[in-house]
């Protein structure tokens, strides 16, 4: 058979590919100059950016990789529309991060919308709007936004925040003050929706890029830049935590099955990325359960206020503070798991380690955006007073950085780190340890559990009886029982989304039924954070039930230990620096007040 590759007459046999064919004549696909950006990518077959053109069309990399050579064939390596399509694809990648085929699927659910009588798409490629959201945590596109309203819906229906508006002309308004950045809003939007196109994704082979899925209309503000630039400064000392539910959530992003528990091989990948300290969220977990539960037993022996709300949430944390400000008495003063973290790790691990804690960095990576706003708190930053205390002049704040899942995934791929093939490593020790009470603070009725356990404990002196708790269990919202623990009944209840919360805390406010509660759980998001706003998409019924199931393996059969004030390293903490739970130190560094928001008279 005779074809030619640019212009030149080659010779070739049946059977053999184009790109085989290409290869054989001498010539390449062009490299185009990405810039720091094709750095990040490590996808030297990137379909979008390797091109040829076939008989007058341009055809990607992995399609010439699976096309036959025909007889007659005309392929050219350059030519003037190669150089156009390459420029237009690379400059989408450097200036806007997005790549040309997620663009062209966000195309495709637009032309869906128009369909469907949301859009004209002569008008929505035309769209030119500021870019708009909630900070820290959530940006809105109303360029990519293909006005199906979801998140209006979802925002007022199933969270009964009403943050978002419809506008006929400007589309999805957000108001900053209402919106409590559980994220939910981003889980409903389509523009992100692209695990229908999976296969095409994976055909393709763009599995391994960053920029395989499209930055929604409803996204979180990506913060992988300003993680990879700390990684990478001499001047900063990078440690890592993760969230309970991370590990049971991120496989998903790599094509394993939901649910599926990483942690071995998640601390392998940041090892490999350059943190200086693998550490875990979990071990945090295991802490608060302490205090939290050291706090619930000062109430009740000291006639505190009844019922205590659990307070690890930061979602529901400013849905109290926004909707419900007479309620804040009743909040733990018990910091979230990963303000803990941050907070012990600057004022205790650094000196463990002889490290400047102004040097050291607490990155986190976790299910939800609320915790972005959690950590810029103005009074998250207890290490620093701690340590302002004792002459360190300098204010830092306790958690420096804080991803989702979704953006845990995209740093690995950045770093072209192999996910599958990773061995599975142990955490760095002083923060890393941790038991069973901890992974299930990811799941509803999670935090309630452990705290039972340990609480039992302390109660009896005795090892508690019982471990599961599974009257709790609920996935409808809300769910109470009495619970005996030793000599005391206890009236607990479970309840998550935010739809539900409501309900209970007006049931509190006016004397109802739960007002005579001893110890409620809430959680922002349905499923708790394994349904969290920063979790992989699809989050929805059956990857919630699977990632649950992930964190109970995790409990059940994986972890020794199952109850919070037996992990080793919690004890050396108390031992060596905070002396017991609820101590004068313990307070500086693990407990917090909460800030009344007053809500706008007129809601959007
Ligand atoms: S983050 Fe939550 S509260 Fe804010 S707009 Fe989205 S759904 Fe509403
Ligand atoms: S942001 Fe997403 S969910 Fe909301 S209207 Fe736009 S496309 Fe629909």
């Amino acid at each position: 058979m005779k074809m030619t590759v640019d212009e030149k007459p080659l010779q070739i046999n049946r059977g053999i590919s184009i790109l085989e064919a290409i290869y054989s004549s001498g010539a390449r696909l062009q490299e185009p100059d990405c810039g720091p950006v094709r750095r990040w990518t490590n996808n030297y077959c990137c379909p979008a950016i390797h091109l040829a053109e076939v008989d007058g069309q341009l055809v990607t990399s992995t399609l010439l990789a699976r096309l036959m050579a025909q007889d007659g064939m005309s392929v050219k390596t350059s030519s003037p529309s190669i150089d156009k399509a390459l420029a237009e694809r690379t400059r989408m990648l450097q200036e806007r991060h997005e790549c040309f085929f997620v663009r062209g699927m966000q195309k495709v659910i637009a032309a869906e919308a128009e369909s469907a009588g949301f859009i004209k798409m002569e008008e929505w490629e035309k769209f030119a709007f500021p870019l708009r959201g909630a900070a820290p945590s959530l940006v809105h596109d109303p360029n990519r936004c293909v006005r199906c309203r979801a998140c209006v819906d979802t925002c007022r229906d199933v969270q009964t925040v009403e943050a978002l508006r419809f506008d006929a002309v400007e589309g999805v308004l957000i108001d900053e003050q209402r919106c409590v950045r559980c994220g939910q809003c981003i889980h409903i939007c389509p523009s992100g929706a692209t695990h229908k196109y999976r296969k095409l994704i994976d055909l393709l082979g763009c599995g391994s890029c960053p920029f395989d899925k499209p930055l929604g209309a409803m996204r979180e503000r990506d913060e992988t830049a300003n993680a990879w630039s700390l990684l990478h400064s001499d001047d900063c000392y990078p440690v890592a935590q993760f969230a309970p539910a991370v590990r049971a959530s991120l496989a998903q992003e790599f094509g394993l099955a939901p649910g599926e528990l990483v942690t071995g091989k998640l601390y392998a990948a940041l090892r490999r990325m350059g943190f200086r300290q693998v550490w875990d969220t979990n071990f945090s977990a295991d802490l608060t359960i302490m205090e939290e539960g050291s706090e619930l037993l000062h109430r009740l022996k000291h006639s505190g206020k009844l019922p205590m709300f659990t307070s690890c949430c930061p979602g529901w944390v400013r849905f109290a503070e926004t909707f419900f400000p007479e309620l804040l008495p009743h909040l733990s003063t018990s910091k979230s798991p990963q303000q803990m973290l941050g907070a012990v790790a600057k004022a205790y691990a650094a000196r463990r380690l002889d490290v400047d804690p102004r040097r050291m960095k607490v990155i986190s990576f976790m299910p939800c955006t609320a915790k972005k706003t959690e950590a810029v708190r103005p009074e998250m930053n207890s290490a620093a007073r701690y340590l302002r205390s004792k002459d360190h002049a300098s204010d830092f704040p306790d958690v420096d950085l804080v991803l989702t899942t979704r953006e845990l995934a995209r740093l690995l791929k950045m770093a072209g780190i192999d996910f599958g093939a990773l061995p599975e490593e142990r955490a760095d020790p002083i923060l890393g340890s941790y038991t069973g009470a901890a992974p299930i603070f990811g799941r509803t009725g999670g935090v309630m559990e452990a705290a039972l356990r340990t609480a039992a404990a302390l109660v009896t002196g005795l090892p508690p009886e019982k471990m599961e708790f599974r009257e709790l269990e609920t996935i409808e919202g809300i769910k109470a029982t009495a619970l005996q623990i030793g000599p005391v009944t206890i009236k607990a209840a479970v309840v998550h989304g935010l739809g539900n919360a409501r309900k209970v805390c007006d049931s509190v406010r006016s004397g109802g039924e739960f007002a005579s509660y001893h110890f409620i759980e809430f959680m922002a998001c349905p499923g708790g954070c394994i349904g969290g706003g920063g979790q992989p998409i699809a989050t929805n019924a059956s990857t919630r039930a699977a990632r649950t199931a992930g964190l109970d393996k995790d409990d059940r059969e994986v972890c020794a230990l199952r109850v919070s004030h037996e992990n080793p390293e919690v004890k050396s903490l108390y031992t060596d620096f905070l002396q017991t739970p609820l101590s004068p130190v313990s307070h500086q560094l693990l407990h917090t007040h909460y800030t009344e928001r007053p809500i706008p008279a007129n809601p959007l």
